[in-house]
Formats: C-alpha cells, sequence, structure tokens
C-alpha cells in the first residue's frame, strides 16, 4: 500500500534479499506499527515483520480506551496514572477527530470489591492527579435514585 507521506510496501522479497534496512520491527500490534511509523517519518529504511496480520494480538482486543489508568491507584503507581492522563489530554489536543469523551455509569453495590469509600478516594485522586485543562469533566457522583 503506497501512502503520500513515504511509501509502505508489503514486499517479501526485500526481506529475503541482501537489502540492508536501519530498522526491524517485530510484530505488528498497535507498539509495533507505531514504532515503524515512528522510525519512517524520520527517514530510517524501516521492515516490520507480523506472525499473522496488524493487530491481530492483543491490540485488536482493547476496549481502545484512551484512558488514564484508573486501575493502577489500586497499585499506588500514582507516576504512571499522571503519565497516562497527561498522555490523554495530549492525545485529545492532537487528534480531536479520533478522541472524544465517553461517560460512564460505575455501579457500586452492596459488598462489591470496590465498596463506595475506596471507589471515591480513588476517583478524588484520580481527577487531581488529571489537574490542568482535560478533556472530560471531572466524576460526580449519583445515588440511586438520582441515577433512575
Ligand atoms: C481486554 C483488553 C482491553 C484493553 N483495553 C485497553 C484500552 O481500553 N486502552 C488501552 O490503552 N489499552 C488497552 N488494553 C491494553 C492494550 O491492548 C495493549 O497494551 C496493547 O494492545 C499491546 O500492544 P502490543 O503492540 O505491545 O502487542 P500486540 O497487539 O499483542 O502485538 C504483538 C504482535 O506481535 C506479533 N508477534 C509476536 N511474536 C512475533 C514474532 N516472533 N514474529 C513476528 N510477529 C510476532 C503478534 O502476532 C502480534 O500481532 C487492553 C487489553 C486487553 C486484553
Amino acid at each position: 500500500m503506497e501512502s503520500a507521506a513515504f511509501p509502505l510496501r508489503r514486499d517479501i522479497p526485500a526481506l529475503q534479499s541482501d537489502t540492508e534496512f536501519d530498522v526491524l520491527v517485530i510484530g505488528g500490534g498497535i507498539y509495533g506499527a507505531w514504532a515503524a511509523y515512528d522510525a519512517a517519518s524520520r527517514g530510517l529504511r524501516t521492515a516490520l515483520v507480523e506472525a499473522e496480520d496488524w493487530g491481530a494480538g492483543t491490540s485488536s482486543a482493547s476496549s481502545k480506551l484512551i484512558h488514564g489508568g484508573l486501575r493502577y491507584l489500586e497499585n499506588f503507581e500514582f507516576g504512571l496514572v499522571r503519565h497516562a492522563l497527561t498522555e490523554r489530554r495530549v492525545l485529545a489536543r492532537l487528534a480531536p477527530h479520533m478522541v472524544r469523551p465517553i461517560n460512564f455509569v460505575l455501579p457500586v453495590w452492596r459488598g462489591a470489591r470496590v465498596g463506595m469509600g475506596r471507589l471515591r478516594a480513588g476517583l478524588v485522586l484520580y481527577d487531581t492527579l488529571a489537574w490542568g485543562r482535560q478533556p472530560v469533566q471531572r466524576h460526580k457522583r449519583f445515588n440511586r435514585d438520582r441515577l433512575l
């Protein structure tokens, strides 16, 4: 397939010949695809090999959320959450045609693994770590009647 920016070719003979590449990426999941794109856009002669097909692995199972890593708070990985939240903001700014906010309702019932107190503490911390201009609203709490 040819792209206007730089040529992308499915070229097995080139891989089997003596052609020299600057970069060989193994795996065409999101990370491999991005690494190859980044290398090629810097002018490096780049090859990518994929055992199955583009996105055949974990990348096809992703829910495609540009999330801020809420679940990592459970492991006290605050730096990682902060980093993910910054990345969320950057992606929303760079690609507003692809990244849009989605609202979720997280029901919490009696006896849930993460109870209301812990969830609220986590979400307040999450909103705090997301300081600065964010593409999404801060969390809100609804009691059962208000939500219904
Ligand atoms: C259910 C689920 C939901 C998720 N939801 C989200 C989400 O909402 N947001 C988010 O940011 N992340 C999410 N993730 C995480 C995200 O999907 C992964 O972090 C990401 O897809 C990993 O990409 P990858 O390129 O490292 O791996 P992969 O997508 O697995 O790519 C690896 C590729 O390498 C190929 N390969 C392996 N060995 C070889 C070899 N020897 N030679 C050639 N090719 C090889 C495989 O065929 C595969 O295509 C989710 C993950 C899961 C499972």
